[in-house]
């Protein structure tokens, strides 16, 4: 073969892989992945409402789960000592079973048609609260995760969210700029050293004067949405929102 036809299949082969399965999942008919009730959507419609769980109170600027006997508060200790770059969190469910399976599903599956499910509840979930914002920035990926896996899942579960509200999706003027570990990997002392400079944004009039929905899929100590949160800030982000899948019950 000549030299210049030899692309590497590891290059092209997760991109396939994902096309492939994409197609696969959408031509045949399929169950509701959590009780197996036929529907034609990856989850039912009373899966859906039992994966939100019940009323739970949380700190508005982050998200984190508070006691119920200071639920009058509405901010969290850390939150209160130490303001995040952004503004407002939103979470539809702890980051526990069922629905911890089904996000991993999601990602590490490629069980795409989830990712409609998902955007669905963060849809109920923000309600009308969201509506008048301005751009959906899912949190972006960086070049070689993107590579390895053929997709971003925040970027899909993002999808519905521009869809129903008419709303731009930020793809390339903010960028992940190094292959950050895996947050869940590391120590939660080194979590926030990890994720230092990993955003860039290379066009800030999309976010200039702008209130920015953070789409993601989980979060966890909250580090990854405050660096990209105040790199969004820095250049000249008005408001910034996460709207979050899951969140793990404790920092
Ligand atoms: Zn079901
Ligand atoms: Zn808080």
């Amino acid at each position: 073969m000549p030299k210049h036809f030899s692309i590497k299949p590891q290059r092209w082969r997760p991109w396939v892989n994902t096309l492939a399965r994409a197609v696969s999942q959408r031509l045949l008919p399929s169950d509701c992945l959590m009780c197996g009730m036929s529907h034609s959507a990856a989850l039912c419609d009373a899966c859906m409402s039992d994966l939100v769980g019940s009323d739970t109170s949380r700190c508005i600027r982050c998200g984190l789960k508070m006691m119920s006997s200071v639920h009058t508060d509405t901010l969290c200790g850390a939150c209160r000592s130490e303001p995040p770059a952004f503004d407002q969190t939103i979470v539809v469910a702890d980051y526990a079973p069922p629905i911890d399976s089904l996000v991993q599903d999601l990602k590490f599956r490629a069980q795409l048609p989830l990712a409609s499910a998902f955007g669905g509840l963060l849809i109920r979930a923000a309600g009308s609260s969201l509506q008048a914002a301005d751009v959906l920035l899912p949190v972006p990926l960086s070049h070689e995760r993107l590579e390895q896996r053929g997709f971003n899942q925040a970027l899909e579960i993002a999808r519905p969210l521009a869809r129903a509200w008419n709303m731009p999706l930020i793809l390339d003027s903010c960028v992940r700029t190094r292959n950050t570990r895996a947050q869940a990997e590391l120590p939660l002392t080194q979590r926030r050293v990890n994720m230092r400079g990993a955003f860039a944004v290379r066009d800030r009039r999309v976010i200039e004067n702008q209130h920015v929905v953070i789409v993601d899929d989980v979060m966890t100590t909250g580090h990854t949405l405050q660096e990209l949160g105040a790199c969004l800030k820095r250049h000249g982000a008005a408001r910034i929102s996460n709207l979050v899948l899951t969140r793990t019950p404790t920092r």
